[in-house]
């Protein structure tokens, strides 16, 4: 009987996507598509792999761009932190990138998972991947029941992600699999009466494919109130770098009021008058809903229009309008300000 990796390395080396970056085996852009690749699909971040390779070729040419430029090659996939630990990483290699699983390891914004895939894929070191997909596929093929989340199951998981592993094509059988859960074993109406792996899954013999795998928390999502202000002082507006400990970390917005709730009056609160006094302003664009993984962000823009006498507050910077798109801003913040016909 064939073993379960070379059922899926023939089901690869049958259906694998033509992707950019499986024609190099070059560590550095291996790294940069797996991280391009967090929480992102393949179709979006293909994109933004390309822009990347081509603008910062090399780890140097990365760590010698300032944190502004490759925030703005980053601008619109979200998840910033990983453009910031990408820049941090490229620096801290001094124009090498490492050649052991330490060293890939100790890369700021580097996982377990993320380690195995490029030492795998590039250097043919035999580290297994555990990701969503693989942790569906074993699942459903073993019947495993414990749930994936849970400290017993991660470590189920990862022994038995290891023990499967392909020795002689440890990287492609990572990519197989991972390729297998998304495009076969999927979350939702998966193809089983096309699967190579039928015969043998359990979850399919004992009607149990839609239970596993087994997850034990919800995910808690919260939601939050921005009011942005758009501020008109002739022919300039402001501008502030958002600071550490939130959403969109250095990025840039207008103004920002945020409220407890979607009914109180941030216009009469003290946050707005600590920065524009009595002045009003007028709602240009209605709120919109922003969802990110744990939280859903309710915003509007408003307008303020000032004198080019009043002083630009504390924190602010004063910039011509037909600047704003050299600054990296958020999706929602372009969205707005598209939506207001300003500034983009
Ligand atoms: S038979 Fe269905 S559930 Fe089982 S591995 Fe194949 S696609 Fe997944």
């Amino acid at each position: 009987m064939k073993s379960f990796a070379s059922i899926l390395l023939d089901w690869y080396d049958q259906h694998k996507r033509d992707l950019p970056w499986r024609h190099t085996r070059d560590p550095y852009l291996i790294w940069l598509s797996e991280i391009i690749l967090q929480q992102t699909r393949v179709a979006q971040g293909m994109e933004y792999y390309l822009r990347f390779a081509k603008r910062f070729p090399t780890p140097l040419s990365l760590a010698e761009a300032s944190e502004d430029e490759v925030l703005k090659y980053w601008q619109g996939l979200g998840y910033y932190s990983r453009a910031r630990n990408l820049h941090a990483a490229a620096k801290s290699m001094a124009g090498v990138f490492p050649r052991s699983y330490e060293g890939v390891r100790a890369l700021k914004g580097v996982g377990d998972y993320t380690a195995a895939a490029i030492c795998s894929i590039a250097y043919q070191m035999p580290y297994a991947v555990v990701d969503g997909n693989v942790y569906r596929v074993l699942a459903r093929v073993f019947g495993i029941s414990i749930a994936i989340d849970s400290p017993e199951g991660k470590k189920v998981f990862m022994q038995k992600a290891q023990q499967l592993l392909d020795g002689k094509r440890p990287g492609d059988y990572n990519q197989a699999i991972m390729d297998f859960g998304a495009m076969v074993c999927t979350p939702v109406s998966p193809q089983c009466d096309a699967c190579p792996l039928a015969k043998r899954c359990k979850a399919r013999q004992e009607k149990r494919v839609e239970e596993l795998p087994v997850k034990m928390q919800k995910t808690k999502i919260s939601s939050r109130y921005f009011h942005y202000i758009y501020v008109r002082q002739g022919n300039n507006t402001w501008l502030h770098k958002r600071g550490p400990g939130d959403v969109w970390q250095n990025l840039y917005e207008p103004p920002l009021v945020e409220s407890q709730t979607p009914e109180e009056n941030w216009l009469a609160g003290a946050a707005y008058k600590r920065l524009f006094g009595r002045r009003k302003a007028m709602l240009k664009v209605p709120p919109v809903k922003h969802v990110l993984s744990h939280r859903v962000i309710y915003a509007d823009l408003s307008e303020v229009d000032l004198p080019s006498s009043c002083p630009v507050a504390e924190g602010f910077l004063c910039v011509s309008a037909k600047e704003i798109p050299q600054y990296a801003v958020s999706r929602l913040v372009q969205k707005l300000l598209e939506k207001a016909k300003v500034g983009i």
